[in-house]
């Protein structure tokens, strides 16, 4: 019941040339998608541009940060009804490079979370430990209250619209994914809270596995029953692996290419 989804987090790449080149490049070896959404995250600056783009493809734009105000004396800030009207769909919140180089906390997160939902954008919450939470025994309660307090203000009637990336921060960019195997137990934990909380619209909400994911370590995540797609970060500035992703994820199938 739930479409599965993979988004690409660009960062802080691309110019606006390049941003367009690599968002012609992923529509034209998508145009056919199908079995996946799709969306892609490019920097602020480069938004009008992609979007103009991607026009008429099945392929969704997306922003990497949302201010919880929707205006106001908020120097450098971007709220949601200016996402929207650049034709966002999505909005990625509580980055881990958000959380832990620029101090977003969890009330920031939740603020955020409530804005995009209040102003038609799917929130794309992201959440994971820390290498020393880990090793801590932490991975549980960490994600857990990332989650819980993220998704404080989500009204039962629009927590389906959510979609959570568990994103173990020591396997972001580092090249060392999680095992599929883990990837799976905490969604697996994230949707037994989220039936606590959310009740029968907990399985509607999409669960993400991001960090480090390739074409060659999706197979594993895509196998995984609760896991319902991706969050990709350093592939996704490649139109050819970002579009083998897509590809396992829709077919559950890492071995083609479209
Ligand atoms: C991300 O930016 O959310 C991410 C998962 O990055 P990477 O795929 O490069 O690890």
């Amino acid at each position: 019941m739930r479409t599965r989804l993979v988004a690409g987090n660009w960062k802080m790449h691309t110019t606006v040339r390049e941003a367009h080149d690599l968002a012609a490049g992923v529509r034209d070896r998508l145009a056919a998608a199908d079995g996946a959404d799709v969306v892609v995250c490019p920097p602020f600056t480069a938004l009008a541009e992609v979007g103009r783009t991607l026009a008429g493809s099945p392929i969704e734009l997306g922003a990497q940060d949302v201010h919880w105000e929707s205006h106001g004396a908020f120097t450098g800030e971007i709220s949601a009804p200016m996402l929207w009207d650049l034709g966002c769909t999505y909005v990625i919140v509580g980055h881990s490079e958000r959380r832990h180089l620029l101090g977003e906390d969890d009330e920031t997160v939740r603020r955020k979370v409530a804005a995009a939902l209040a102003h038609e954008l799917i929130p794309i919450l992201c959440v994971g430990e820390s290498l020393e939470e880990r090793d801590g025994g932490r991975t549980e309660r960490v994600v857990q209250t990332q989650v819980r307090i993220a998704t404080l203000d989500v009204p039962p009637d629009q927590a389906g619209q959510l979609v959570i990336a568990y994103e173990p921060v020591w396997a972001i960019g580092t090249g060392r994914p999680a095992t599929g195997a883990e990837a799976g137990r905490v969604a697996g934990l994230l949707r037994g809270w989220l039936r606590e909380w959310f009740g029968e619209a907990a399985e509607a909400i999409r669960i993400l596995y991001g960090g480090s994911v390739t074409p060659e370590t999706i197979g594993e995540f895509a196998a995984q029953p609760e896991v319902d797609g991706a969050l990709v970060g350093g592939a996704s500035l490649d139109a050819d692996a970002f579009a083998r992703i897509v590809w396992a994820v829709a077919t559950k199938d890492s071995s083609g290419a479209p």
